[in-house]
């Protein structure tokens, strides 16, 4: 394999730029650990509204690049900037499709036009690529692109078709992850003709399902390589229960699935350095835990309490279990935990929630928002992180709770199976609690294990001690992704 991968990666959202869940900050990090491996890794994603502000100096290096979408031409630009750890990234600029205040859509619903915004972000990006010039006028062409969810689903397909014949396209491998399987961008069957794309793949073996243009199934039938956010999630995706009707489709190609687990920046996650907290603390020295405790009791308005505080950061979605935390909850208190949750989503699950903590005032406590400042104090103030996930693809709350010594309570699923450790208080190891069945019964039976290890100041300790000194940055991960660049390109006789 070369030494130096040229690699594009490809996605709808990117930390620090915009950023809705998980996908945001694998790819703000992944990409800076290849670069630190030595590899040649560039971004590209939408220019949604704001960007520019956080992107530094901007240049266009693109200035009028025209996409073929169904029967017109529409416009784009493609700009350069760079993220904090001076990876380049590439901004496809279209202020109609991306100039809005949400990347996806609103509270009421995904934007009516996502199809089109999408198909632009896959064509407008290939089309860009072709004109790519480096500072010293150099072309730039990757070798790889690694795309990521169904925005970029498109993206394998074009390049096995529309561009197949070109010199530099029609060699690129592609490697598909998959963060979540449930989001699969489905459109209406006649939106193919916006593609470009002929009819003749619009078919069970194509892009087709059931009667509609999936997204999604296109680029887990297009791609060269197929990855997603853990083992187990990439053994479960196989399966009827967490397919979403893919399952037959990940089977047949269940030779190039691969799971490799997620990391997290340890320089963006690090108690020791995090200036939203009270007081910094690490392994070694967890003293100033407590006071990041009582910071968040006081700001939240939790009384003093002798019991363990456990907290969710959390998108508030069907995934999550929200509906079982809900039920679980008079239990949870009544173990002598204090419960405080930090969440935008669902309008139901929201006022619901917000209605539970009216019920409990002093002992738990609600906030609607999306705040990265309160939710750092929640991973350093909390004692317990619950996660009980319907399916979970990696998660990457446990590990940043892991990193900050709040010790996660998890349903035994997807990526929270591979990164969270029973705890074994006789043997004290382990770093976490873990249950199986999605009820009530077994989520209580974790809290009661977390509480009783809560009483022993000197079990707790050590637990704390463990989660905190699990090792999930990003370089082994990022290793097994550069391994598997080389063997996609190797599959397309690129190599
Ligand atoms: P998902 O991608 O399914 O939302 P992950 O656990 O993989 O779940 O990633 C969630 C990321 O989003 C974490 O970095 C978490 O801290 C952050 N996050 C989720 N909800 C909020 C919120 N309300 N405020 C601040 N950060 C949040």
């Amino acid at each position: 394999m070369p030494r130096r991968l040229r690699i594009l990666f490809m996605a709808p959202e990117v930390e620090p730029f915009a950023k809705t869940g998980g996908l945001a900050d694998v790819a703000g990090a992944l990409p800076a650990a290849l670069t630190g491996l030595g590899h040649d890794i560039r971004i590209l994603m939408p220019k949604y509204r704001g960007v520019d502000a956080r992107a530094g100096d901007m240049r266009v290096v693109v200035p009028r690049l025209t996409v073929r979408l169904g029967d017109h031409d529409v416009e784009g630009t493609l700009s350069e900037g760079r993220t904090a750890t001076d990876v380049p990234v590439y901004f496809l600029g279209n202020d109609h499709y991306y100039g809005r205040e949400h990347l996806y859509g609103t509270g009421d619903g995904d934007y009516w036009d996502n199809c089109e915004r999408f198909i632009f972000f896959c064509r407008g990006g290939l089309e860009g690529l072709l004109h790519l010039r480096d500072g010293s006028g150099e072309s730039w062409q990757p070798q790889v692109i690694h795309c990521n969810d169904w925005q970029t689903g498109l993206i394998p397909v074009y390049l096995r078709t529309l561009y197949r014949d070109d010199p530099n396209l029609g060699r690129l491998a592609t490697l598909f992850t998959i963060h979540n399987l449930a989001y699969q961008g489905v459109f209406w069957h006649y939106d193919v003709q916006m593609t470009g794309l002929g009819w003749d793949l619009f078919t069970p073996a194509g892009i087709e399902f059931y009667g509609k243009l999936n997204f999604l199934k296109a680029g887990l039938v297009f791609s060269d390589l197929l990855t997603t956010v853990s083992r187990t999630y990439a053994r479960e995706i196989r399966t009827a229960a967490f397919g979403n009707g893919l399952e037959g489709v990940l089977e047949e190609r269940s030779q190039d699935l691969h799971g490799v687990v997620n990391g997290i920046d340890y320089d963006v996650w690090n108690p020791a350095k995090d200036a939203a907290l009270r007081q910094p603390y690490s392994a070694d020295d967890p003293t100033g835990k407590a006071a990041c405790r009582a910071a968040l009791r006081e700001q939240l308005g939790l009384e003093a309490a002798p019991g363990p505080l456990v907290v969710m950061v959390t998108r508030l979605v069907e995934q999550k279990g929200l509906d079982l935390v809900l039920q679980a909850l008079p239990g949870v208190l009544a173990e002598g935990c204090q419960f405080a949750l930090l969440g935008a989503g669902d309008a139901s699950l929201e006022t619901a929630f917000e209605e539970a903590a009216r019920e409990y005032p002093g002992r738990m406590a609600v906030r609607i928002a999306y705040d990265d400042e309160l939710a750092r104090r929640m991973y350093a103030g909390g004692d317990c992180l619950l996660m009980p996930s319907r399916y979970e693809p990696c998660g990457l709350t446990q590990l940043v709770a892991l990193r900050y010594g709040a010790v996660p309570i998890v349903r035994r699923t997807g990526g929270l199976t591979d990164t969270v450790i029973e705890f074994d208080p006789a043997r004290r190891t382990g770093t976490g609690f873990a249950f199986d069945a999605f009820a009530v019964d077994a989520l209580l039976d974790a809290v009661r294990r977390a509480t009783s290890a809560y009483r022993q100041p000197a079990v707790w300790k050590a637990l704390v001690k463990n989660a905190m000194t699990q090792d999930f940055s990003w370089e082994a991960s990022a290793r097994e992704y550069v391994a598997l660049y080389g063997k996609a390109l190797k599959a397309k006789g690129s190599l």
